[in-house]
């Protein structure tokens, strides 16, 4: 732990008359006051304060903020109150500690997270004085620098939070490093996995580029001295959280992100920016589109510099920021280094922080509260400056999901939870329902509608904007599909041996693993499922005096239900391209078949189709899945010889319809004006849905036309048909048999 000597030490190396008793009060105090508290490292609580305290100093704050960083928790945490605390340190003090008391509080609110009226409450603190947000940063800082202390289940909240709300913050009035710091360690909790690669990725690249970054300041440095300009050049490797932003907003690949070193030069005068850019330009050749001026144009948190990448020593590519002393300044410590120590009586020139375009944006958001709209309307305020390309979303109990702009719901509820996301099937924004591929606009709120045991289809990988929800549809994918093939070969398994009449068990596969060169039942299985394998191979390899003669063939219409096939398990399944001309995923519907106790694909004949009341077969086909057939449909033929690909199958609806199914008709009409309109009003007017139809004139008189239409059942399309019979210019009317 840090002495009180070299706190003292560190401030008065930039603040020479820095009141060192106050400074030592405070210290005694806040250290009695907590005694012997411990933080969650073990270690004493009061060491908290203290580095946070130390952290100010690198900003170079003035005395009472110090100070007021020593005393920030003793209110909240200890028996200090505020009387003694301003009878001991003064109105300005107190006033400070007091400000962080009631932030404090706000983190434990925001559990629940009502995020948009604590950063209200935020603002609020801050209107009474900049420097307790100065003071809430460090403390957040700290926090995160010791997060893996911190109990599991709270460290992603945290992190969410300090992603969301205060590294924008310290970006946004300036403070680069803090952010960028904050960040990182935000990243670092809740995606450990790519922050991990990518600083593997960094530890490759750096291998063998060791020292570039020395050799590209010594050659800057070098090049811009023969033109007589002293500059200061600092290189560095960029952070992965800047890495991964940029990853995520130009989707590309670690391999083509080739600038990850950036360089700060500082130089005497403005003109020396200019000169020095024209240096490096000659010298080496740069990124087209990367040229910034922002000392022309500075941003609204007043940064200034130039900005621009070169194709640099070692063909390595540079970022590099051309910028003054003052400007670097400013770009460091934004707003704190406005607030540096100026008068004799150790408060901070309120001048200088008032000019400044940062406080300046601070005091216009403030004004917006006075005016008393309520917190949504705050923050959308608000959030369009501190976080431009942001959008700001909420779950119907408030919690705030912050993503990138372009979001969709889909990224919204894998923002939400993982499960969340693999189960959406709809949404309502604001209380209607909308497409999941909706753009979200800040504000809105969004409710997930799940599905059960779903699982999302893989053109959402296209559609979502986030890292997040990227990862993980293709992970659900690949499970999914895994899934199915292991689905599909164990019914094809289990089928192939009932029909060569030898018992079955996943011990007995066990057992004969080494004659099918596979490591697990699991890997057997697959592989039939994708036709790798025959089933019959497997029957052998249990069974290797089996010599393949078959049962007598058997079809299942003679046999309902011999199969001994688990009952009462009902599936859901998407068909991808069963709904046909709608790309909306959500419209993608679901065969209701029972008797199929896997995680199969089901998709129905592509020809004249199924509807309940239809006596219904299943065909397996390897690596793709089961096609659902009306038994009558002529197509059955082409399986005849392999009735180990049949399978038995029924629906599973009840009485009340509520989905179509689609079949297909064959309408002979006679040639006269408006006949169409006439056979599309009957199925019209009896809740028939057309879906396609196609015509064919037949002679001089007739015209067959085939439908494709949807309907609740078998009942309803006999409805349909009989009154299409009835009428004059309908000769014939049929269900079409694919
Ligand atoms: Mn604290």
């Amino acid at each position: 732990m840090m002495r009180q000597y070299e706190l003292v030490e560190r401030v008065r190396r930039y603040n020479p008359q820095t009141n060192e008793e106050l400074l030592n009060r405070a210290f005694v105090y806040a250290m009695k006051a907590h005694g012997t508290q411990t933080r969650a490292s073990g270690d004493p609580y009061f060491s908290h304060p203290l580095e946070v305290a130390a952290i100010l100093t690198d900003l170079k704050l003035d005395d009472a903020t110090i100070a007021a960083a020593l005393l920030h928790d003793t209110i909240e945490d200890t028996k200090a109150t505020r009387a003694q605390i301003e009878k001991q340190f003064g109105k300005d003090i107190s006033v400070l500690v007091e400000g962080l008391t009631k932030l404090k509080k706000l983190d434990l609110v925001s559990q629940r997270a009502e995020q948009a009226e604590n950063l209200r409450k935020l603002l609020l603190a801050i209107a009474d004085d900049v420097r307790v947000l100065l003071v809430k940063l460090a403390d957040r800082l700290h926090n995160m620098r010791t997060l893996k202390w911190v109990p599991e289940e709270k460290r992603s909240r945290i992190a969410e939070e300090t992603l969301d709300i205060y590294a924008p913050l310290a970006g946004r009035i300036g403070m680069h490093d803090m952010r960028e710091e904050l960040e990182d360690l935000a990243f670092r909790q809740l995606s450990p996995d790519i922050y991990r690669s990518i600083e593997g990725r960094l530890a490759t690249l750096r291998d063998p580029s060791k020292g570039v970054i020395k050799e590209i300041e010594g050659e800057l440095t070098e090049e811009l001295a023969k033109k007589k300009i002293k500059a200061k050049v600092k290189g560095r490797e960029k952070r992965p959280y800047s890495i991964w932003r940029k990853m995520e907003r130009k989707a590309i690949g670690f391999e083509q992100l080739s600038d990850i070193y950036g360089f700060r030069v500082v130089v005497p005068s403005i003109e020396d920016c200019y000169r020095a850019i024209g240096i490096v330009h000659t010298k080496w050749p740069f990124v087209p589109g990367r040229f910034k001026d922002y000392i022309s144009t500075p941003k609204q948190n007043d940064y200034r510099s130039i900005h621009t990448t070169v194709v640099g020593p070692g063909r390595q590519r540079a970022e590099l920021q051309i910028r003054t002393a003052g400007m670097n300044e400013i770009a460091e410590y934004g707003i704190a280094a406005h607030a540096l120590y100026k008068d004799s009586d150790g408060k901070p020139n309120e001048m200088l922080i008032r000019d400044s375009g940062a406080y300046a944006w601070l005091r216009r958001t403030i004004e917006l509260l006075d005016e008393g709209s309520s917190p949504e309307e705050f923050l959308e305020h608000t959030k369009l400056e501190l976080f431009h390309d942001q959008v700001f979303c909420f779950t119907p109990k408030g919690r705030l999901i912050a993503l990138p702009r372009k979001a969709t719901p889909i990224d919204f509820a894998y923002a939400v939870h993982t499960d969340v996301g693999n189960n959406a099937v709809g949404c309502k924004i604001n209380g209607k329902t909308a497409p999941l591929v909706s753009e979200l606009q800040t504000g809105d709120e969004v409710e997930i509608i799940a599905g059960k045991e779903q699982h999302p289809p893989a053109a959402w990988e296209s559609i979502v904007v986030t890292g997040k929800a990227r990862a993980a549809i293709r992970r659900a994918t690949r499970v999914a599909v895994r899934k199915q093939y292991l689905g599909l070969g164990r019914k094809m398994v289990e089928r192939a041996f009932v029909h060569a009449a030898k018992p079955w068990s996943d011990e007995r596969l066990s057992k004969s693993l080494s004659r099918l060169a596979r490591a697990s039942v699991e890997d057997v299985l697959s592989a039939v499922g994708r036709g790798e394998l025959k089933a019959e191979d497997v029957v052998r390899a249990v069974n290797p005096d089996w010599r393949g003669e078959r049962e007598k063939r058997v079809k299942p219409q003679r046999s309902e239900g011999w199969f001994g096939l688990a009952r009462g398990a009902s599936l859901k399944f998407r068909i991808p391209g069963f709904s046909g001309n709608s790309a909306d995923p959500k419209e993608e519907a679901a065969i209701p078949i029972r008797g199929i106790n896997g995680e199969l694909p089901v998709r129905f004949a592509p020809d004249g189709g199924a509807v309940p009341g239809d006596r219904i077969v299943g065909i397996i086909t390897p690596g793709e899945g089961i096609t659902i057939f009306p038994i009558h449909s002529p197509a059955l033929k082409d399986f005849d010889d392999e009735p180990e690909r049949w399978l038995d199958v029924r629906w599973d609806v009840d009485d009340v319809a509520s989905q179509r199914y689609p079949a297909r008709i064959l309408v002979t009409a006679k040639n006269a004006p408006g006949t169409l309109a006439q056979i599309a009003q009957i199925i019209g007017e009896h809740g028939g849905n057309i879906d396609n139809v196609h015509m064919e004139r037949r002679s001089q008189d007739f015209t067959e036309v085939t439908i494709d239409l949807g309907v609740y059942d078998l009942k309803h399309l006999n409805a349909i048909i009989s009154q299409l019979r009835a009428k004059p210019v309908v000769s014939s009317a049929e269900r079409f048999n694919g």
